[in-house]
């Protein structure tokens, strides 16, 4: 690991604006410093600065800082976050981890974390191993030419399904932007993942008030039932009434570059009846336009039946 500076502001004024390197749980950011994956001269310890608070008053509020675990284990947060987080990493990560880090995480992408292999997304313009190598666990959709990389987070599907928005707080003032548009596919430019500006800080996640969002769920599938990042994930939330679908969302993890919202299947959805075959056509929606790779085939089929597993276990649980 490379020398850095450690500061430790104590107020949201004092911790943007600088140049330094955010740290809260330090679960992801310490391991590629290690790695001399990040390399920050300047790091700003940010655990005293008042960013904590789980409200459920009217939709969720979480403060940046509150770890994963806490958020997981409140009873007022819909089951779909809940979910995904309980399915994250392990239980000893989650009691460190806050959520705005987890919504910060790169890529779990092997040679990303390997500084002696190219890497577009780590080193502009050097190439990208993954479209030619081992990619059984990458991205089928939302891919580039230069990037194959899926997004790790399981409990960012959660909230892009869910319409969440981030508050964010910069030197110039403080702004909101929908989850769903932060994070950005690679295109040419894998190196820019998200919207936040330099020195700018997650202070706060939102979940508009969404009731029948207790009726949510998020499936994960992975190769190990626990400690294991997603092959392919379903955040979804359904309101069925008489025996139809109102109501859904869906977005997908494990098989894209970003959280992936899955609109024409929540449209194929609406006014369905809530049977399998419904839910089987629906869910066949879900891959259109994937790009498999040459290890990674399975995936579209996989994130089909992912979405339908889901689906039939929110509507056997709503005829109960
Ligand atoms: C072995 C292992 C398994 C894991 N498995 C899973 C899994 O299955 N699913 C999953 O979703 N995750 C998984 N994770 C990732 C884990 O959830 C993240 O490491 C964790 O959530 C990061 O939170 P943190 O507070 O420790 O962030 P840190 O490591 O402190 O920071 C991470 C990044 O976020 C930035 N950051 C932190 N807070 C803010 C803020 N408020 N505003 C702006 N930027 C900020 C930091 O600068 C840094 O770039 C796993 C991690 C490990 C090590
Ligand atoms: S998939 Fe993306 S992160 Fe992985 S090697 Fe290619 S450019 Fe790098």
């Amino acid at each position: 690991m490379r020398p850095f500076e450690l500061l430790a502001p104590e107020t949201v004024e004092g911790a943007v604006g600088s140049p330094g390197t955010f740290l809260a749980g330090g679960t992801t950011l310490v391991d590629l410093m290690k790695l001399e994956v990040l390399t920050p001269r300047q790091v700003l310890d940010i655990n005293a600065v008042p960013l904590r608070g789980i409200d459920t008053t009217d939709g969720l509020r979480f403060g940046a800082l509150e770890r994963m675990a806490d958020i997981a284990g409140h009873p007022g947060v819909y089951p779909a976050i809940s979910r995904a987080l309980l399915l994250s990493a392990s239980q000893q990560i989650r009691n460190m981890a806050s959520i705005g880090g987890n919504l910060m995480q790169r890529t779990r992408c092997s040679y990303f974390r390997d500084v002696a292999t190219p890497c577009n997304r780590r080193v502009p313009g050097s190439g990208c191993p993954a479209i030619s190598g081992a990619n059984r666990m990458h991205a089928v959709l939302g891919t580039s030419d230069s990037c194959v990389a899926t997004h790790a987070s399981d409990v960012a599907v959660a909230l892009v399904a869910l319409d969440a928005r981030l508050h964010l707080v910069s030197e110039t003032g403080s702004r909101t932007v929908e989850l769903g548009s932060f994070y950005r596919t690679p295109g040419d430019t894998p190196e820019v993942e998200n919207d936040l500006r330099p020195g700018e800080l997650i202070a706060e996640v939102e979940v508009p008030r969404l009731d029948w969002a207790s009726n949510s769920t998020y499936v994960k599938v992975r190769d190990r039932q626990s400690y294991e990042f997603a092959l392919c994930s379903a955040a979804v939330a359904l309101r069925v009434e008489d025996s139809r679908v109102v109501d859904a969302r869906v977005a997908a993890g494990g098989v894209a570059t970003v959280p992936w919202r899955l609109p024409a299947v929540e449209e194929a959805l609406r006014g369905a009846p809530a049977t399998v075959a419904a839910f089987e056509e629906a869910a066949a929606l879900a891959a259109e336009g994937a790009r498999p790779l040459s290890g990674n085939g399975f995936k579209p089929s996989l994130l089909r039946r992912t979405i339908v597993r889901a689906l039939l276990e929110l509507s056997e649980g709503s005829r109960s």
